[in-house]
């Protein structure tokens, strides 16, 4: 396939292909009936990490709070944590504000590469995303389905781990790439990987590339691609107190200066609430964080004194406040008996 993707007819139709699929079974996402520049970069900052289910909730909140740059520009820190609260790396959250607040300096959206590229959180894959999807221009993106469709299509040995391997890819992409619709045939590629080009058993009778794919013909589409092996996770236990009192829940906010999650309120884990009287266990839950697995245990819990550095708050108002993805999983769980 590889020598396959310098043949020009072979590569037309393959391309033809691919829309054609797209066309008729993409899935309708909130995100694709815009051209907006605004609402496609917010989007794929929040599709970085998380899955397409898991945004498409805080996608429509997060524009119905602020529904343009300017908006995104002003928000007050907590407001913006807060919407993002439960998508985690909130980094991605300051930098969409350090870059709205950029965009506002410029009094227009950037439309071209390298202007996108140069806004804070913005690397390779969201500008070429953007600059394809918003502007209909030529840059292929390379995220993780795309580097799995393409190291199959032409049966790549090599780790995709590898920068040498990537730089391949990346060249493969812009053989590929439809330069007419490169934000259609981006979408395509992705969707394809997303759906079909399954990380485990591919759908390849369902593929409308198949014919064109190496790994396929082959018989190695389960064996590709190759990815280096990840270290084992570690794993880390964790008690949190859910102390409640006439609708309340007693918090703490980590401080400005915190080295994760600054400005974020969390239950209190059991060893900052020594004189806690602890009543029963009501919830356990994982949450990953990337190679750590915390295995949080909810303890309801009582206490005579307020400690120092903790407070009430009114359950009612918590989604107004940043709360960190474990405080928020451990509410969500069905504690007010
Ligand atoms: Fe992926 Fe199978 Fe299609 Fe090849 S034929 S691109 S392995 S789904």
């Amino acid at each position: 396939m590889a020598a396959e993707m310098n043949n020009g007819a072979r590569l037309r139709r393959l391309r033809g292909r691919l829309l054609d699929w797209y066309a008729r079974h993409k899935r309708d996402l909130p995100w694709r009936r815009t051209r907006d520049p605004y609402r496609i970069w917010i989007s794929e900052v929040m599709l970085q990490q998380t899955r397409v289910a898991a945004v498409i909730p805080y996608y429509e909140r997060f524009l119905d709070r602020f529904p343009d740059v300017g908006a995104l520009a002003e928000a007050p820190e907590q407001r913006l944590l807060a919407a993002w609260s439960g998508l985690g790396y909130y980094s991605r959250a300051r930098n969409l504000q350090k870059a709205a607040r950029a965009i506002v300096e410029l009094r227009r959206f950037p439309r071209d590469y390298d202007s996108l590229r140069a806004l804070a959180g913005i690397g390779d894959y969201t500008a070429s995303a953007v600059a394809s999807i918003a502007f209909g221009l030529p840059h292929p993106v390379l995220d993780g389905n795309v580097l799995r469709v393409l190291s199959r299509l032409t049966a790549e040995r090599g780790s995709i781990q590898s920068q040498a391997v990537r730089q391949r890819l990346r060249e493969t992409a812009g053989r590929l790439l439809d330069a007419k619709r490169p934000g259609e045939f981006n979408q395509a590629l992705m969707e394809l990987g997303a759906t079909v080009c399954l990380p485990k058993r591919p759908l390849c009778g369902q593929c409308p590339v198949s014919r064109y794919c190496e790994a396929r013909r082959q018989g190695q589409q389960n064996e590709l691609p190759v990815n280096a092996v990840r270290p084992t996770p570690r794993r880390i236990e964790k008690q949190l107190l859910l102390i409640e009192q006439d609708g309340k829940v007693l918090l703490w906010q980590r401080p400005a200066d915190s080295r994760r999650l600054a400005g974020f309120w969390e239950l209190p884990e059991r060893q900052q609430v020594p004189s806690a009287e602890v009543q029963e266990s009501v919830a356990r839950f994982r949450h990953t964080i990337v190679n750590t697995v915390y295995v949080v245990q909810v303890l309801r819990a009582a206490v005579q004194r307020i400690p120092r550095g903790f407070g009430w708050k009114s359950r009612k108002i918590l989604e107004r406040l940043p709360l960190s993805t474990t405080a928020k999983k451990a509410l969500a769980r069905p504690l007010g008996r």
